[in-house]
């Protein structure tokens, strides 16, 4: 305690983020997550902004699942996997996210950061290239920097600049090359074209990986994923995501693909060697999130009639959306201050919703970001976008007003 300078540092820094609007508060909640959360001061809140893309988080089944594994293996190991923390319910689910994903096998880790932290250092070294797309999450930014691999950079989505970044990483005699994406992108619900980077890693005899953290239970027929939404099932070699999001909403993550990649993952990967066990409530509560989605595709189905329909009418309102697909819907205000404004009245409104400006989003990109979920009643989207005309009209913001 006798550096104040350090102290009276950081408190500098902190200020200039609280004045350049830069700082993240937190906002407590304090009920279940769910389509409607009560928050701190009472009022009930519609929560277009949770990952909860197929309503599980929160959800009563999902919840039994987790307090029946509570009580048959107990709260936790104290342990890595490979001392004493491997139970026979991490290998079914483990076992069960293989068949769910069309892989060989499946690694897990306590969250889709250290599955990401951890996938590149054991695999590839100073001989290889990891090509990497420039909007690619933190996590794959950070692995990517613990390992000593070439690194190229293509812009996002950018197909023909992915082919430039693979001619190079040839030339440059580079020994294997790995194409690394997210399936979908969180800012712009972007899916990435993995039918045609497929194509372009068999042309230059390249790997493929891609983080299914936003697409895992709910892209794709079956929900299987962005492999399946785009038809290359099979033809993907490393697959990491999250049981965070749509599979669930506690924590947790994993790897999965061919054999011999996961067990060297099992032999080298640091996150995996050196942090506890998955809670087995998780792995139970897992599990029963992916039988669930297995026999039936209604939430899946229904998160989606809900996308398509908020899509359409929050169009003809007035407002500009970045076009697709995907549940991540951007509705875009450009304005920072104006994001800002927006955001808050919406809160005022009964609405919970995040803004997005520079730099988590281009200059001149500010949006909020509206995320659907299966649990999402047809009478409750119908309250948000009335709200979101309210608020557009009071703020002269509206197409064709
Ligand atoms: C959320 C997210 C992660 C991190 O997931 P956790 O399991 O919460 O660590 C990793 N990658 C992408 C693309 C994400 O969206």
């Amino acid at each position: 305690m006798s550096d104040q300078a350090f102290y009276s540092g950081l408190q500098a820094k902190l200020e200039t983020l609280r004045n350049d609007g830069l700082f993240k508060p937190e906002r407590v909640i304090a009920s279940r997550q769910g389509a409607e959360v009560v928050a701190q001061d009472g009022r009930t809140l519609i929560n277009m902004c949770a990952n909860n893309y197929l309503g599980l988080s929160g959800d009563e089944q999902t919840s039994t699942a987790a307090a029946a594994a509570l009580e048959k293996y107990g709260y936790g190991l104290s342990s890595v996997r490979f001392i004493c923390g491997t139970q026979t319910v991490h290998k079914e689910l483990e076992q069960k996210l293989s068949e769910f994903l069309g892989t060989e096998d499946t690694i897990l880790y306590a969250a889709a950061f250290d599955a990401n932290g951890g996938v590149f250092e054991p695999l590839f070294d100073e001989n290889d290239a990891i090509i990497s797309d420039a909007l690619n999450h933190a996590s794959i930014i950070d692995g990517v920097r613990l390992c000593k691999a070439a690194r190229y950079r293509y812009a996002n989505n950018d197909m023909a600049d992915l082919e430039k970044q693979l001619i190079a990483a040839t030339e440059a005699g580079k020994r294997h090359k790995i194409i690394v994406t997210d399936g979908v992108f969180s800012m712009d619900g972007t899916i990435a074209q993995l039918d045609k980077i497929v194509e372009l890693a068999e042309k230059y005899g390249a790997l493929t990986m891609i983080d299914e953290s936003h697409a895992s239970g709910f892209m794709g027929k079956t929900g299987r994923g962005t492999h399946e939404h785009c038809g290359v099932m099979g033809r993907i070699d490393i697959i990491t995501g999250t049981l965070g999001k749509a599979l669930g909403g506690a924590m947790g993550g994993f790897t999965s693909g061919r054999k011999e990649v996961i067990e060297t993952l099992r032999q080298k990967s640091r996150p995996y060697l050196f942090s506890n066990t998955l809670a087995p409530m998780i792995a139970g509560a897992s599990l029963s999130v992916l039988d669930r989605i297995s026999k039936s595709t209604e939430l899946r189905d229904r998160l989606h009639e809900n996308t398509a329909y908020f899509r359409k009418e929050i169009e003809r309102i007035g407002f500009t959306i970045k076009p697709g697909t995907h549940p991540v819907v951007p509705v875009m205000l450009f304005d920072a201050p104006i994001a800002q404004k927006f955001a808050a009245r919406m809160f005022e409104l009964g609405v919970l919703l995040s803004g997005f400006f520079y730099p988590v989003v281009p200059m001149g990109q500010a949006r909020v970001r509206v995320q659907l979920s299966a649990a999402h009643t047809r009478e409750q989207l119908d309250t948000v976008l009335k709200a979101f005309e309210q608020a557009g009209k009071e703020l002269g913001i509206l197409k064709n007003q």
